[in-house]
C-alpha cells in the first residue's frame, strides 16, 4: 500500500523515515472488555458505531460496570461528589475539577490540570497525568512529550485548538487532574477518585473516537492491566465509542523504535475515523 501525503506528512511529523509498513490487522470480532453506552451512562448520543469494520457492540454492562480491574471501594461522601460530576455541565465540571480534594494529590499540586481543545473535537486523547510543566501552566502535553504529542497530531491534520473545524480538533485530558509527586505512577485510589471528572468529560466532548495513550489510560477506559502491546492494534470500545490504544509520548521518547508501532496505531485511528466512527450518531 502506497503511503498517501497525509500518512507521509505523519512520519515526518514523528521523525520517521517512509516506509512500508505491514499491514494493519483488525480481527472481525475483537475483544472489547469495558464497553459502555453514553446513552446506558447518561449521556445523549447514540450507542455504538454501526458500519466500522473492526468492531464489535456487543451487550453492554450496567454503566460503572467494571469488567476486568477492580476499583478501591471509596467512602459515602466521594459517591455523593461523583453523583454531583455525573450531571456537571462544562463550567460546573471545571469548578469541581478546580476545587477537588478527594485525594493526596491536591496537597502538592500547584493547580489542576483541567484539559484543552475543542469541546465538540471528534477526537479524544487521554493521556496519564500531569508533570512539571503541566502543572506549572495548567495545560496538559506541555513538556517534551506534548512536544511528540502535538507533531502527531500535526501530522493528522489535528489541533488541540479550541476554535475551527471539530473534526480536526482534539480534546486530551488526564486520566488524573493533579500531578502525583515526582512523576510517579498514579495510585488506584487516586484514579479511582478522579475517574467521574474524565468520564463526565467524555460524555460532554462525545468524541468519535479515543486515543488512550499509555497503560494508565487504558487501566481507567478499558479496565484491563494488559500490556499495552497486546492491546494496541485493534479497535476497543469505551462506552460505544471506538478506542484505540497507543504507547504514552513520554515512553516513545525512551524507546524510538516503538514510534513505528504508534505511527501504525494512529493509521488505524484515522482510518476508523474515515470509516465514519462514533457516537454521536
Ligand atoms: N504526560 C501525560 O500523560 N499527561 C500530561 O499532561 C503530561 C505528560
Amino acid at each position: 500500500m502506497p503511503w498517501n501525503e497525509r500518512q507521509r506528512a505523519m512520519l515526518r511529523g514523528m521523525g520517521l523515515r517512509v516506509w512500508q509498513p505491514p499491514e494493519v490487522s483488525v480481527p472481525a470480532a475483537a475483544p472489547e472488555p469495558a464497553q459502555r453506552s453514553l446513552q446506558a451512562s447518561g449521556a445523549s448520543g447514540a450507542a455504538g458505531a454501526p458500519g466500522v469494520p473492526g468492531t464489535t457492540t456487543p451487550a453492554e454492562p450496567p454503566a460503572g460496570a467494571a469488567a476486568g480491574l477492580p476499583r478501591p471501594a471509596l467512602p459515602a461522601a466521594d459517591a455523593a461528589a461523583h453523583a454531583a460530576v455525573a450531571s456537571a455541565d462544562w463550567p460546573e465540571l471545571r469548578a469541581a475539577v478546580a476545587a477537588c480534594r478527594a485525594c493526596r494529590l491536591c496537597e502538592g499540586r500547584k493547580q489542576t490540570v483541567f484539559g484543552v481543545g475543542h469541546l465538540q473535537a471528534h477526537w479524544m486523547i487521554v493521556g496519564e497525568a500531569p508533570g512539571a510543566q503541566e502543572d506549572e501552566q495548567g495545560e496538559p502535553f506541555v513538556g517534551a512529550a506534548g512536544q511528540l504529542l502535538d507533531a502527531m497530531l500535526r501530522a493528522l491534520d489535528l489541533s488541540r485548538a479550541a476554535q475551527g473545524e471539530a473534526a480536526r480538533r482534539v480534546f486530551i485530558a488526564n486520566t488524573l487532574k493533579c500531578r502525583p509527586p515526582g512523576n510517579r505512577n498514579p495510585q488506584p485510589d487516586e484514579m479511582a477518585r478522579c475517574e467521574p471528572f474524565l468520564v463526565r468529560q467524555i460524555q460532554l466532548v462525545r468524541p468519535r473516537l479515543i486515543l488512550a495513550m499509555g497503560r494508565f489510560a487504558v487501566q481507567t477506559l478499558l479496565r484491563t492491566d494488559e500490556p499495552i502491546g497486546r492491546l494496541r492494534g485493534r479497535v476497543h470500545r469505551y462506552q460505544g465509542v471506538p478506542l484505540v490504544v497507543t504507547y504514552h509520548p513520554a515512553y516513545l521518547l525512551r524507546n524510538l523504535p516503538d514510534k513505528a508501532r504508534a505511527w501504525e496505531d494512529l493509521c488505524l485511528a484515522a482510518d476508523t475515523m474515515e470509516r465514519g466512527a462514533g457516537p454521536p450518531g
